[in-house]
C-alpha cells in the first residue's frame, strides 16, 4: 500500500500527523473532554497504556498551561517503551500488578491523582468472545490500579468494548462512581464497537480496601450492588461526542481537503520504538526468512516418513 492511500483511508490519521499528534487517538481523548470537561483543575494525571503516547501527549499539551506547568504531575505506564515527552514520568510496566500502582504513588509523592485515563487494549485475536473477555480484564486492571491511587471525587476514563457482558462492567463501575457514561467521540470509528467509559466522582464503598484482585470475581460484593435482573439492570447513559460538523472516522475524504493548499504527504510523528514487528522486518528485507518448501519437497518429505 501506497503512502498516499493510506492517508486517504483515515482522517484522523492525516489529521494526527499535521497536528503533531503520535497517535490518532489523540482525537478521541480531546473530544471526550469537549463534552465531559475532563482537564478542569488537573493538577495529577495518569494515563494508563499510554504508548505510543498521544493521550499523554494531550495531557502534557492541555494541563502544563502557562506558570502553573511546574504544579502539574503527569504519570504514563505502559508494557512499551515511549519516547519522551515534555513533562510526563514514563513507568515502563504492567498494569495488572501492583508495583505500578506504588511507582505512580510514590512519583506523586503521596498524593493521590485527580484524572485516571486508560486506552489500554490488548492485541485482538478476531475472536470476538475472547477479544471482548481481555478487553474487559484489561479494564478491570485499570480500574484496581485507579482505586488505589485516584482521589475521592476523581474522574476515570477507560477505553470499553460494548459486547454482550458489558452491562456487568457498568454495574461494576457503579459500585465505584456515581456517575457513568458511555461516550463514543466522533473520531472512534462506528463500525468499531469500541467506545469510552467515562466514570466520574470517585466514590468507593465505604470500608473498600484497594487491592489488585479481580473484582468480577469478587462475590462479596455480589449481595449489595451486583443486581443485574430485571428493572435492577444497570444502564447507562449513553452519548455521543465531538462537534457533529467534525470529520466523520468512516468516510474517506479526498487527499486534498483545502482547495487551496495542495496535498502534502507527512511523516509520522513518533514512529514507534523497538516495535515487536523489527526484527520480522528486518529478516525479510534481508531475505533471510525460512522458506517455504516446495510441494514436492512436502510430498518427499511426508513419503520419506512414511517410509515407501
Ligand atoms: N492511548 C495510546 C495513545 O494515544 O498513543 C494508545 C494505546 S494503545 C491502543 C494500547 C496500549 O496498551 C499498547 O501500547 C499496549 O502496550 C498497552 N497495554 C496492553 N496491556 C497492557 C498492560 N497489561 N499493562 C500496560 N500496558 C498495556
Amino acid at each position: 500500500m501506497g503512502r498516499s492511500s493510506k492517508d486517504k483511508r483515515d482522517i484522523y490519521y492525516r489529521l494526527a500527523k499535521e497536528e503533531g499528534w503520535r497517535a490518532r487517538s489523540a482525537f478521541k481523548l480531546l473530544q471526550l473532554d469537549e463534552e465531559f470537561k475532563l482537564f478542569k483543575g488537573v493538577r495529577r494525571a495518569v494515563d494508563l497504556c499510554a504508548a505510543p503516547g498521544s493521550w499523554s501527549q494531550v495531557l502534557s499539551r492541555k494541563l502544563r498551561v502557562k506558570e502553573s506547568s511546574e504544579e502539574v504531575k503527569i504519570v504514563a505506564v505502559d508494557l512499551q517503551a515511549m519516547a519522551p515527552l515534555p513533562g510526563v514520568t514514563q513507568i515502563q510496566g504492567d498494569i495488572t500488578k501492583i508495583s505500578t500502582a506504588q511507582e505512580i504513588i510514590r512519583h506523586f509523592e503521596g498524593q493521590a491523582a485527580d484524572l485516571v485515563v486508560c486506552d489500554g487494549a490488548p492485541d485482538v485475536t478476531g475472536l470476538h468472545d475472547v477479544d471482548e473477555y481481555i478487553q474487559a480484564q484489561l479494564l478491570l486492571a485499570a480500574l484496581n490500579i485507579t482505586s488505589h491511587v485516584l482521589k475521592p471525587g476523581g474522574n476515570f476514563v477507560a477505553k470499553i468494548f460494548r459486547g454482550k457482558d458489558v452491562t456487568l462492567l457498568y454495574s461494576q463501575l457503579k459500585i465505584f462512581f456515581s456517575t457513568v457514561t458511555c461516550a463514543k467521540p466522533r473520531s472512534s470509528r462506528n463500525s468499531s464497537i469500541e467506545a469510552f467509559v467515562v466514570c466520574q466522582n470517585y466514590s468507593p464503598p465505604e470500608g473498600y480496601v484497594p487491592n489488585m484482585s479481580n473484582p468480577l470475581l469478587d462475590h462479596s460484593y455480589d449481595v449489595d450492588f451486583n443486581q443485574l435482573e430485571g428493572p435492577n439492570r444497570v444502564i447507562v447513559p449513553f452519548l455521543a461526542c465531538g462537534d457533529l460538523s467534525a470529520f466523520d472516522s468512516d468516510r474517506t475524504y479526498p487527499l486534498q481537503l483545502d482547495s487551496e493548499k495542495e496535498y502534502e504527504y507527512l511523516p509520522p510523528t513518533q514512529p514507534p520504538i523497538r516495535p515487536p514487528y523489527q526484527q520480522a522486518c528486518h529478516l525479510r528485507k534481508n531475505n533471510l526468512l525460512a522458506k517455504e518448501d516446495s510441494p514436492s519437497a512436502v510430498l518427499d518429505g511426508a513419503l520419506s516418513t512414511m517410509n515407501l
